[in-house]
């Protein structure tokens, strides 16, 4: 008979998973408290402490820490093993399952001890991990409680094979490898930050073909940014990046918004009900940089606005969903890739980049928390046009490389400057892109102006209202310099650099 130890501490489904084993003919070991439940729910099960002829010692410390054990696991399938267990009076353990002392959720406590962390720091459990990990072509460990039922299926059908076994013992590796890193955080008085990640996929090159690169997730099974790739060309290393660039500017807004980046930057962005007529007022915003770019909308894009996009190469889509009809349109562009968003979030709210020896990690920049404290510090008062568009025109200022300009009409981007070391040039790019519908648009920018230059060449091109989050020593220059030329200005007191 098959012989299963249980020595749980979440004892979630336990009594399930031992009634099923039971019935598909096994014999079943238990630790102390593990064995005890059992016994309650009148299954039969022996006592580790009866097996190994060993009692539990030290109020728990040594339960499971016997040689019947680790060797009924760690013995191999050859006939020499077996016959040296054999000769013992021991068996072989052919399968475990065991969860750990919660180390972590105990020194999560407030006025925890010393004394008590280290009473939670399980020693037998990851022993027994261990053992049936390293020993997965023999022995199927479950450290999970969600896995009971996917293992009894498996072993009621008779294929839970070597493949599922050592994605288990993975489980198990991964799990004592995390337990071992917060119980040395802990002693290390909450210094030191573990960053674990895992592989999502690899990709054909970096950011150059001649640049090996692959996609790490902080979770097993994540998927590329946590969507789902219904179909297309596979997903570069460029395409990740801008895909993220569009995805966190269009969950920005709030209305129907269309977003197109190329190279990390939105080079379009219009909000509008209508969102093929959204679509149609981005791609108008800069058409030649559109072209091979990437689109993200914040709702499930219409069959409309797929008929509107179909004439354009692109990249990537990404939606959070998209009418049947949309896809069958897209599905001839074989090529594109379109992906699936769950949910309207950027997740997580930390984000992490890497410079030589390190890793930077910041808050993620969500924006101003209200505009209550927005101030006009000019004579002329904005109209409320004016307003609306300086606001639609801030939040798309956030996601434009700095420093960072956009122009906008209603609300739709009209020039977008960015990426430039100087904001006066980055003035300048957006009057070129946007010509003659710069006049009487309204310009955003992303940091203060040191110097009034950028508000003079903002006013050459046609703009009648400024927001910037304000701060410049140099501020009332600028200010000076708008009542000079009618402009209204606001601050915003908020920067919004990204770099
Ligand atoms: P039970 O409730 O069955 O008495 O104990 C189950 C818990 O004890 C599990 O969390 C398991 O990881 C842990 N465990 C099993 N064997 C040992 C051991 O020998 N020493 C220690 N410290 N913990 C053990």
């Amino acid at each position: 008979m098959p012989k299963a130890l249980l020595s749980v501490y979440d004892k979630t489904g336990l009594v399930d998973f031992a009634r099923g084993l039971i019935n598909l003919g096994w014999d079943l070991l238990a630790s102390g408290g593990t064995a005890k439940l059992l016994m309650q729910n009148n299954l039969k099960v022996t006592e580790v402490a009866d097996y190994t002829g060993s009692p539990e010692i030290l109020g728990g410390r040594v339960k499971t820490l016997h040689p019947a054990i680790h060797g009924g696991l760690l013995a191999r399938n050859t006939e020499d093993d077996l016959n040296q267990l054999h000769s013992l009076g021991w068996d072989y353990i052919d399968l475990v399952a065991v969860n750990l002392y919660p180390f972590e959720a105990t020194v999560a406590k407030p006025d925890v001890t010393l004394a008590e962390a280290i009473e939670q720091i399980d020693i037998g459990g990851v022993a027994l991990i261990r053992a049936a990990a390293k020993n997965h072509d023999r022995v199927t460990l479950v450290c999970d409680p969600s896995d009971y039922n996917m293992v009894l299926d498996r072993l009621t059908r008779k294929n839970l094979d070597e493949a599922t076994r050592r994605s288990l013992a993975l489980k198990g590796f991964r799990l004592t490898s995390h337990y071992d890193q917060a119980i040395s955080r802990y002693l290390d008085g909450g210094q030191g930050e573990t960053l674990e990640l895992y592989p999502v996929q690899s990709l054909r090159y970096g950011e150059n073909p001649h640049q090996s690169a692959v996609l790490l997730g902080y979770h097993p099974g994540d998927t590329p940014l946590g969507g789902k790739v219904l179909q297309g060309k596979e997903l570069s290393y460029n395409n990740l990046l801008d895909l993220d660039a569009a995805w966190r500017t269009v969950v920005s807004y709030k209305k129907t918004s269309i977003v197109i980046v190329k190279h990390l930057t939105p080079c379009g962005v219009a909000s509008n009900d209508d969102q093929a007529e959204a679509y149609k007022a981005a791609y108008e915003c800069d058409t030649v940089s559109a072209y091979g770019g990437i689109i993200a909308a914040n709702r499930p894009i219409t069959a409309a606005t797929a008929e509107a996009i179909k004439d354009l190469f692109v990249e990537c889509i990404i939606a959070p969903g998209y009418e049947p009809a949309a896809l069958e349109l897209f599905a001839k562009k074989k090529n594109a890739r379109l992906i699936e968003m769950p949910d309207l979030e950027i997740e997580p709210k930390v984000e992490y980049r890497s410079v030589m020896r390190g890793v930077l990690r910041q808050q993620v920049d969500l924006g101003d928390p209200d505009q209550s404290g927005w101030k006009v510090v000019t004579d002329k008062q904005p109209t409320a046009e004016e307003m609306a568009a300086m606001k639609f025109a801030w939040v798309a200022c956030q996601y434009v490389k700095s420093n960072s300009i956009v122009f906008a009409k209603g609300e739709t981007t009209v020039g977008i400057g960015g990426g430039q070391p100087n904001r006066v040039d980055c003035v300048r790019i957006a009057a070129r892109h946007a010509g003659d519908k710069a006049k009487g648009a309204v310009m955003a920018s992303d940091a203060f102006f040191p110097y009034p230059d950028s508000v003079e060449e903002a006013a050459k091109a046609g703009i009648t209202a400024i927001v910037h989050p304000g701060g410049s020593i140099r501020d009332q220059i600028s200010i000076d310099l708008c009542n000079k030329l009618g402009l209204s200005m606001v601050v915003t007191g908020f920067r919004h650099f990204r770099h």
